[in-house]
């Protein structure tokens, strides 16, 4: 990233520039993923973009692969990529695992940094029944990555919302620390995780959908191999 572009750009920036947060199951990681991640790190500007895969509570239907491969295999595809780290924060907790108390630790952890938090379009429209969705504008900015067939919403509360906290501007998300939502079409690659274990549990290959150590990693492990291939 660009400082310099970034101190032109952005007068007042806050001191260490923000970190951006990818959530998801990553069951497994492909290059939809990857793609939108490397895409709104150089957007944004973002020195690092914090990769974090989620828990395995018991009240949600279980991953297919375990909290280890899945681990695993988000170190293996984003190894190599200056500004990529991976954070199983919420892997290593016993119980549900909210954004907002993520949030809340990496606030404290990191009190002058901007945070953004990434979600896809389809997760965005879903907010209001997130866990105390409305303090999550408290503690990061938002950063909602266009998925394929999906619009911003108008009306409603999310509509409100995007009126009072809506930013056209990257400048912005490094001039406060949480509070903004900023849209961003990602370049739309239709790859799915549901996708690829289906592909696999019927015996095709995943090759191209993902790095190929990702693939390595599964097809050593079997862990996608004719099992049970939603997890609904
Ligand atoms: P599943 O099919 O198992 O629901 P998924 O492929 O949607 O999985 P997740 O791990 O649930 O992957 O997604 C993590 C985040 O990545 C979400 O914010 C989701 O919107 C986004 N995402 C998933 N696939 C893509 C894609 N092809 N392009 C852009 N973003 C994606």
């Amino acid at each position: 990233m660009s400082t310099t572009l970034l101190s032109a750009t952005c007068p007042a920036s806050a001191v260490s520039g923000p970190m951006g947060i990818f959530g998801g199951t990553f069951d497994p990681i492909h290059y939809g993923h990857l793609r939108t991640a490397y895409e709104l790190l150089a957007t944004l500007r973002l020195p690092e973009m914090r990769f974090m895969p989620a828990g395995n509570p018991p009240h949600r239907p279980a991953t297919i692969a375990s909290n280890e491969l899945r681990l695993q295999m988000v170190r293996a595809a984003t190894a190599g990529q200056s500004g990529f780290t991976v954070d199983d924060r919420e892997m290593r907790k016993q119980g549900p695992s909210y954004s907002v108390e993520t949030l809340a630790e990496l606030r404290a952890e990191a009190p002058t940094r901007p945070l953004c938090l990434i979600v896809g379009m389809d997760a965005f429209l879903g907010l209001p029944k997130w866990h105390r969705w409305r303090d999550l504008l408290t503690l990061a900015h938002l950063v909602v990555a266009h998925r394929p067939g999906w619009r911003a919403p108008l009306m409603g509360p999310l509509g409100e919302l995007l009126v009072e906290h809506g930013t056209g501007s990257v400048c912005d998300l490094h001039e406060a620390l949480a509070g903004r939502i900023y849209i961003h079409a990602v370049t739309q690659l239709e790859i799915s995780s549901t996708d690829v274990r289906a592909l696999i549990g019927a015996g095709g290959d995943p090759r191209y959908l993902m790095p190929e150590a990702v693939r390595s990693i599964i097809l050593e492990s079997g862990c996608y191999a004719r099992k049970e291939v939603g997890r609904g």
